[in-house]
């Protein structure tokens, strides 16, 4: 059986030669997992209900398994699958971390990592030690509640979305409490523009479109993103715009074949084997240059009285002053700066302002670049000149990665509060807080490599590797005196982001397995309640993230 884990057995990757994403690999890759020897189990927890593991577009939950938001079934794509069946390995063998070294595990990739199979019991790296050596909760909770009892400046902690938002929101009531606001989070490093540029020009740092809003939209713009990869079940509804006459603006430096053509699985008999098509217009610009395409755009608009100037007028400000540069900007630097013609950015202009609901989505094409917020400044500028705001159809859709990326935030795991969340906080702890902003995850790498952190709780993620400068993260965290990694399974920061002192691995539930109820929340707003479950792990020594917590902090405080 191919090992659909590998990339370049992934259909939702499409290679060359490919003339369309998705397809009946596809199938084939449902088949692989689902007629494994793992299948039964498999196909009990895709029933679970508990929201898909994957990416934040969201689906499952209380609702079932296969369901979205508005009701519709048999919405899980492979993806939801591989993170599973990922899940579902058998556990770690108890004699397992006395048979290699770390020198051992250091040379195993990503995918060998997390392939070993799930933790299932505590194990600590100390200082100078060749082996991680199993250990018992007793002496955890006793080292990390000693590794918290330092200055509150130089304890932190790093999330990813994998978890809960009990889980988040204990976390950040722990770490305040303790007088910290280093809460970095995995976000900082993705759609931390999106927040900001979303917040500064409406207030609010998430989607202003829901699932139900897209699907009464008739023009979806799609900027710097591979969703057939991703995201996959985006692809859907970005098909069933152009099914009811409606246009795909797909703007991306690289041709991604999935974003001109892809064969969804969701309609077999229409899409599967032939493609649906997805882009209407697709543009191409130089990396890092949407900023000056978007100005194209709107300077296309007003140049042909294409703006809703009376909206502008009742519901912004400082309109004149967008305008006035948009103007001003000559045509020449901006197709010499995005390396679109202007013949092209008219087209889209036109598709736009012809349309009666658009809805402006971006991925990380956008916000990990230079100009990152000022690009989403640029939509955000467009999306107001034509009247795509506050209407259902319309506005604008970060798409998130991580599953419960979202929630984190919602749950207040910022290294810089809102006053409103903090003022809240304050009056339920009865005491003020500490207000200076703390670290973000590259600040704080930059602090630890300054000798400046003591302590570092990750609940989950892998701050390691999602550094752009691994040597720089691994001198940085080999700084810090304590690590504690809560993971379901073995990452290359377990073997490479080491502390100086004392590194340890606890192992968690996943999602599905949790003994209690939590919650996530999607990039589109929508919150799933997920039910309790049960490990499939034999004589698992497991613990679930909240009583992690909870127990810490009661210790502490
Ligand atoms: S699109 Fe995302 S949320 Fe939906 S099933 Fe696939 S991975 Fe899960």
């Amino acid at each position: 059986m191919d090992n659909p884990n590998q990339p370049e057995n992934n259909p939702l990757i499409p290679h060359p030669g490919k003339k369309m994403g998705g397809g009946l690999p596809l199938i084939e890759d449902w088949a692989n997992y689902t007629l494994s020897p793992d299948g039964v189990q498999l196909w009990k927890t895709l029933f679970h209900k508990s929201a898909c593991l994957s990416c934040a577009w969201g689906t499952g939950g209380q609702k079932g398994g296969f369901t979205n938001e508005v009701g519709e079934t048999l919405q899980r794509c492979v993806k939801s699958v591989e993170a599973i069946s990922s899940e579902l390995q058998p556990g770690i063998q108890p004699h397992f971390f006395e048979q290699y070294s770390l020198t051992d595990l250091q040379q195993l990739t990503s995918h060998e990592a997390d392939r070993l199979g799930r933790l299932t019991f505590p194990v600590i790296l100390r200082k100078g030690d060749s082996h991680y050596q199993r250990i018992s909760w007793d002496e955890v909770y006793t080292i990390v509640e000693t590794a918290f009892k330092k200055p509150s400046d130089r304890i932190a902690s790093y999330s990813s979305g994998r978890s809960s938002n009990e889980a988040a929101y204990l976390l950040q009531l722990m770490m305040r409490s303790l007088g910290s606001n280093n809460l970095a989070d995995c976000s900082d490093l993705c759609h931390r523009a999106s927040a900001v540029g979303l917040k500064t020009v409406f207030g609010t740092g998430t989607s202003l479109v829901s699932l139900e809003s897209l699907k009464a939209s008739d023009c979806v713009v799609l900027v710097g993103s591979n969703a057939p990869a991703n995201h996959p079940r985006l692809m859907n509804e970005l098909i069933k715009i152009r099914d009811r006459g409606g246009t795909g603006i797909v703007i991306n430096p690289v041709e991604e074949i999935g974003l001109k053509k892809f064969g969804s699985p969701a309609f077999p008999v229409k899409s599967l084997v032939s493609g649906s098509d997805i882009a209407s217009l697709f543009l191409k610009p130089h990396p890092g240059s949407d900023l000056a395409l978007f100005i194209g755009i709107q300077k296309s608009l007003i140049e042909r009285g294409l703006i809703k100037q009376d909206f502008l007028q009742a519901y912004t400000e400082n309109w004149q002053t967008v305008l006035q540069q948009s103007q001003a900007t000559s045509w020449e630097t901006i197709s010499d700066t995005c390396g679109v013609s202007k013949q092209d950015i008219e087209t889209a202009a036109t598709l736009i302002s012809q349309a009666k609901g658009v809805v402006f989505a971006w991925s990380m094409g956008i916000t990990q670049q230079l100009h990152g917020v000022e690009s989403i400044f640029s939509i955000a500028n467009t999306a107001l000149m034509t009247a795509n705001v506050g209407k259902l159809g319309a506005g604008l859709m970060p798409i998130r990665g991580h599953s419960n990326v979202q929630g984190f935030g919602s749950m207040g795991v910022t290294n810089n509060l809102r006053k409103e969340i903090q003022d809240a906080l304050e009056r339920l702890l009865g005491r003020s807080l500490n207000r200076t902003p703390g670290y973000d995850a590259r600040s704080l790498i930059d602090a630890a490599d300054d000798n400046k952190v003591d302590t570092l709780l990750c609940l989950g993620g892998n701050l390691y590797a999602a550094n752009p400068d691994l040597t720089q993260a691994k001198r940085a965290l080999g700084n810090i005196e304590t690590v504690i990694y809560l993971s379901t399974k073995p990452n290359l920061g377990h073997f490479h982001g080491l502390a100086a002192e004392n590194t340890i691995i606890l192992p968690v539930y996943a999602r599905f397995e949790n003994p209690h109820k939590t919650t996530v929340e999607s990039g589109n707003n929508f919150v799933r309640l997920n039910d309790e479950g049960k490990t499939h792990l034999k004589n698992a020594d497991l613990v679930s993230e909240i009583d992690f917590i909870t127990e810490l902090a009661h210790r502490l405080l």
